[in-house]
């Protein structure tokens, strides 16, 4: 099975290709084309525990990898990283469910993915017969930043570099970053923002391609959320989920469900959309957005239009004025309409908007719905749920219950929304929202938080105020190029 470029059917790649290369040559996303191509007896899937559910399904996506390799994968990537493995449980709050995808090593929901790219990369590596090692190159706003240092440290072959925006992190953010043990991480702050690291590893990747020899042999790859290998894991707990309510008896197998996404870069969302693909009964993938809602005003109105004001809310890793794997959707909706997709992006990249044809809108709606919540009303939920149910949740996991009030009026099948971070990944914000005021220092927040719920703050995070510091490397904003490339070529870390 070959992955085809959104853009131009003429891109086309393997599966190990595709995760190397990460994005294609003409700037477009590899996708599969036809998912009848596919062949998965989803019901047999129902009965495995996660980790070989996650091997059968990830490797009927990406069938050059034999089933006995993905398992061993699988398990390398996941057994006993997570708090079991289980991986992601389903709580039962009030008339709905709860998805906890943060039940892994930084207890944010990037963990799914980013605990199994490595392993796909490293495989794609042998697979392909590539001789260079790899070094990922990630600028981070704070969670995902750590969750692939966390999944990339020790892995042979790989070598990660982290740059975050000095001052632009909370605290616990940053001490998950600099404590990172490994001898193949570097982490650097820089003294500048989010954009200005951004753009540094955005111009780091075009010098490299100009003087490879800068390099000294290896070669620079990135771990964000377009590469296939990070969407392929995300489509494993939407069956998960769904086992779990058939082994509950709360559904039997072949019953409807709907799931409530919180949603950024439309990874999560989609990944749901390819389980649908797959054979799972889903009657809608519902996409909650924050007062960013780029996304809500696209799915209802058939416009997208990212000329708008860029808000900063307490859901931060919800605020994205381009979500980048909506192309997927524009392609899947679209018949792999390779041309429109090119047209549409290259619309919006000059003139910042485009419409789809009503016809692709209408296919769309039958399949999505969408919505939006305020911080306000953020932290609102928060409250009610807790006070209502004694669960607590963190903000963008209350994003989408908002979200989910509307639509469960109306809805008869049960309905899961998916829960991306802990909330003792937010502790500031879910303090305020319950009413309390938070500790001035951020890791007495954590304690604060645990004493008010009675529950435990994650290991991961209980044990950071003491970790000792690894990484203390500061450097300008003009400094990251040249930086990036003198590291990258070094052989020792
Ligand atoms: C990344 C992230 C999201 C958004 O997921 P996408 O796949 O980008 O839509 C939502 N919540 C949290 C906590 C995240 O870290």
């Amino acid at each position: 099975m070959l992955y085809q470029s959104t853009r131009n059917n003429q891109y086309t790649a393997s599966g190990p290709e595709a995760i190397l290369q990460g994005i294609a040559p003409d700037g477009g996303l590899y996708m599969i084309s036809d998912f009848s191509d596919i062949h998965l007896d989803w019901k047999a899937l129902l009965e495995l525990d996660t980790i070989s559910m996650a091997a059968k399904i990830l490797q009927a996506l990406l069938p050059d990898f034999t089933p006995a390799e993905m398992e061993e994968l699988a398990k390398k990537a996941y057994c006993g990283k997570f708090e079991s493995d289980d991986l992601t449980p389903l709580a039962q709050v009030g008339d709905r469910y709860v998805l906890e995808l943060f039940r892994g090593p930084t207890s944010a929901f990037k963990d799914v993915a980013l605990s199994m790219l490595p392993q796909l990369m490293t495989a794609s590596r042998a697979k392909t017969g590539m001789k260079e090692e790899i070094v990922i190159l990630s600028a981070t706003s704070g969670d995902t930043g750590k969750a692939a240092l966390e999944g990339f440290h020790d892995v042979d072959g790989i070598k990660i570099m982290v740059f975050y925006p000095n001052n632009g992190v909370s605290a616990v953010q940053q001490a998950q970053m600099v404590t990172q043990t490994g001898n193949n991480v570097a982490v650097a702050a820089i003294n500048g923002n989010f954009g200005d690291a951004q753009t540094g590893v955005k111009l780091t990747f075009a010098k490299a391609s100009a003087q490879p020899e800068t390099l000294n042999g290896a070669v620079l790859s990135s771990a964000n959320s377009i590469n296939i290998g990070r969407l392929a894991p995300q489509v494993v707990y939407y069956f998960k989920s769904y086992a779990d309510l058939v082994r509950e008896e709360k559904i039997k197998v072949g019953d409807k469900v709907s799931f409530v996404v919180p949603t950024g870069n439309f990874g999560d969302i989609l990944a749901g959309y390819f389980a649908k693909k797959l054979g799972l009964p889903v009657e809608k993938l519902i996409c909650a957005s924050n007062e960013n809602k780029v996304l809500t005003d696209f799915l209802n109105e058939g416009v997208y239009d990212r000329k708008r004001p860029f808000y900063k809310t307490t859901s931060p890793s919800m605020d994205i004025l381009v979500s980048s794997n909506l192309e997927r959707l524009l392609y899947m909706m679209s018949d792999c309409n390779n041309e429109l997709v090119a047209s549409l992006m290259k619309q919006l990249n000059e003139e910042g908007r485009y419409q789809v044809p009503a016809e692709m809108l209408a296919k769309i709606q039958a399949e999505f719905g969408a919505g939006f919540c305020d911080d306000q009303q953020t932290a609102a939920t928060i409250r009610k749920v807790w006070e209502e149910y004694g669960y607590l949740m963190d903000t963008h996991t209350a994003v989408a219950w908002a979200v989910s009030e509307d639509y469960k009026k109306t809805a008869e099948e049960p309905v899961i929304v998916l829960s991306t971070a802990s909330p003792f990944k937010f502790p500031y914000a879910v303090l305020s929202a319950l009413g309390e005021t938070p500790a001035e220092n951020e890791f007495d927040c954590l304690t604060q938080l645990a004493e008010v719920s009675g529950l435990p703050i994650p290991k991961n995070l209980a044990g950071l105020k003491d970790a000792k510091v690894l990484h203390n490397t500061v450097i300008e904003k003009e400094q990251l190029i040249d930086f990036a490339l003198t590291k990258a070529g070094e052989k020792q870390w």
